[in-house]
């Protein structure tokens, strides 16, 4: 065990949150435009904004709560920059050093389409903000968005080779995979790591229809494998990575609480999983704050979280 490890398990026993974020740990499932605080939005707006309700059903009232407070602000290029930027900051300041943050295909509209403009204000970001952050920039898709009109923009943002991975989001059934198995096939042969939001809203059963269809290297949420002896089996042989976000799971009503977290069951199967943020603006809850939930509540002891950070950092 190296000094980090030490320094990470003395911050977890001691409660020592600014002691845990000098220890280097990764974010791998967040969203772009919702990963930092929403006072910080306000301040920038220079409005109230309604918070989000602290408990919803699913991820429609999460949904609803963005087109009636966010949408028409980030319909400015302004807002979308700031926002990338206090992001990354957020990350920065949280001592995350590796970021996959999935940044939306339909955020190229405020660049007129030209992938250029679009992905040359990320790399600026990146290295105006926080350069010493691994920061692979992640490009994503909604389920609910056109495939028609996205997807053939997805592929102009994937020539300039700015974007590392791909990822699908949004309502887990409202469309099926199989309309994103040819740009899966192509991000993969430009050699992105390709990414997928499944068992999170849906079953152990729809969530192998995926695996089936687009193979992905890395599942954001998964928590329906839990359900499934035979699904975790495949996981854990074929390596896939679940990136999971506990807080998120408890506010969108997945989940009771930490204790009865599935990624007890989904580390004891022999799983790799991560700890991640998902969605600051809306759960409140930073990486840091994940370990923190787990480990105060005795959901894992900080040997196992230590072997989840280091999971986290060797993606
Ligand atoms: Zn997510």
């Amino acid at each position: 065990m190296n000094a980090e490890d030490q320094r990470f398990i003395r911050a977890l026993e001691t409660a020592d949150k600014a002691l845990l974020q000098s220890v280097p740990r990764s974010d791998l499932h967040c969203h772009a435009g919702l990963s930092f605080r929403l006072e910080v939005l306000e301040r920038w707006a220079g409005k109230k904004i309604t918070p989000p309700p602290s408990l919803m059903e699913s991820l429609a009232p999460m949904n609803r709560w963005i087109t009636e407070e966010l949408t028409e602000l980030y319909q400015d290029r302004k807002c979308f920059e700031f926002s990338l930027k206090a992001a990354l900051a957020e990350a920065w300041n949280d001592g995350i050093t590796l970021l996959e943050m999935s940044i939306d295909v339909s955020f190229i509209g405020l660049y007129e389409n030209d992938p250029m403009r679009f992905t040359r204000f990320i790399r600026e970001a990146h290295q105006v903000v926080a350069p010493e952050v691994d920061f692979r920039p992640e490009l994503g898709i909604a389920r609910d968005a056109d495939p028609g009109r996205w997807l053939p923009l997805m592929r102009d943002c994937i020539e300039t080779g700015v974007f590392r991975s791909i990822d699908l989001y949004g309502t887990e059934d409202a469309r099926p995979p199989e309309m994103y198995a040819e740009m899966y096939q192509h991000a993969r042969s430009a050699g992105l790591k390709c990414k997928m939001h499944s068992g999170e809203f849906g079953t152990a059963a729809s969530m192998e229809h995926d695996l089936n269809v687009l193979r992905p290297d890395a599942i954001q949420h998964g928590i329906a494998a839990a359900s499934s002896q035979e699904l975790m089996r495949r996981l854990a042989d074929e390596g896939t990575v679940l990136n999971v976000c506990p807080t998120s799971n408890i506010r969108l009503s997945r989940v009771t609480g930490y204790r009865h977290h599935p990624i007890r069951t989904l580390f004891d199967a022999g799983i790799q999983v991560t700890l991640n943020s998902d969605d600051i603006m809306v759960f409140g809850s930073l990486v840091s704050d994940e370990y923190l939930h787990l480990f105060t509540r005795g959901v894992m002891n900080a040997e196992e979280l230590n072997q989840i950070r280091i999971t986290g950092l060797s993606q």
